[in-house]
């Protein structure tokens, strides 16, 4: 055993000497890192992370010392990009990855997701609590998992913007103000994808997850390309029920008119709790949300990779 494993650490050693060092796509996602965040994101101890809570102050905390375990930086003085509405302060959480390339890193990439909930919902069998498994701490946690792929690889040209939104189920709030912000600051934004609902999969014949706003830039086809498999597809309820404008993705869109899209797996048919008390972890498939996890590095490796901006909005 001990001449295989000598054997086995040379050869790793030789294989990280090289100019660019190889990460294991397939094994950097863990299904049980994957599982762990989100039970904690959606326990009852979170109380439903309505915003302005104590419960999305502590879906707050975890996400800030999440960034700050794995070495992604605040992209304003610290993790939070706050906001007022009424009587009640929001937050986005924001993290950074500069990129690699001394020109692209001039290029900003944003992935979100909204860690916010509604709190409180309708009562089944004593449960009052809207955990929000599917809606959205699934999207918080894969936008999470990528950031912590990206602090380790290091492998993007352009800077990529992890932000996770507060008071999107008050009316794309916090999404608004980071957008608004990040424009008064004039930054150079390529593309924006918002992840919403990705933790139930879809029929088996179907596409894995379809895009909003599917018509209006050619970015699905692009990062099918860049992935190598067709992952994203078109929902033709998303056009009907406008879902482009109905999540997080929008003001992006508003504010920079840039591909500002939402992927999701949620189609619905596969799931019957949305804005629902059983919206919870233990309805979640982790190893769907993995795979998924796992097949859109490539897609997001080409979008924040290639040399010249080949997503583009539709004429
Ligand atoms: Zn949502």
């Amino acid at each position: 055993m001990k001449k295989i494993l000598t054997l086995l650490v040379f050869v790793i050693l030789i294989s990280c000497g090289g100019q660019k060092q190889i990460i294991n796509t397939p094994n950097a996602i863990k299904l049980e890192e994957v599982k762990e965040s989100l039970e904690y994101l959606a326990s009852d101890e979170l109380e439903g992370r309505s915003t302005g809570s104590k419960g999305i102050e502590k879906a707050a905390i975890y996400i800030e010392d999440f960034f700050k375990a794995h070495k992604i930086k605040p992209y304003f003085k610290t993790y939070r990009d706050s906001f007022n509405l009424k009587d009640i302060v929001g937050y986005n959480v924001v993290g950074y990855i500069e990129g690699n390339d001394p020109n692209l890193k001039k290029e900003f990439v944003i992935l979100g997701a909204h860690y916010d909930h509604i709190g409180k919902g309708k009562a089944v069998n004593g449960d009052t609590i809207a955990n929000g498994a599917n809606d959205d701490a699934s999207g918080t946690v894969a936008v999470l998992e990528w950031a912590k792929y990206f602090s380790k690889t290091k492998n993007n040209k352009r800077s990529i913007l992890f932000t996770l939104y507060a008071a999107e189920e008050l009316g794309l709030k916090g999404s608004g103000h980071l957008a608004e912000r990040l424009k008064a600051q004039n930054i150079d934004l390529y593309t924006m994808i918002n992840f919403e609902m990705i933790g139930v999969p879809r029929a088996e014949d179907e596409i894995m997850a379809y895009i909003s706003g599917y018509e209006k830039s050619n970015i699905a086809d692009k990062l099918n390309g860049y992935s190598g498999t067709e992952i994203i597809g078109f929902l033709p309820k998303a056009r009907e029920y406008k879902l482009f404008m109905r999540s997080d993705n929008y003001p992006f869109y508003n504010a920079f008119k840039v591909p500002a899209h939402a992927i999701s797996t949620f189609d619905f048919t596969n799931f019957d709790y949305y804005h629902h008390v059983d919206d919870e972890a233990d309805k979640m498939d982790f190893q769907h949300m993995t795979n998924f996890i796992k097949k859109m590095i490539p897609a997001i490796e080409g979008m924040v990779n290639t040399t010249s901006k080949e997503i583009k909005l539709n004429e």
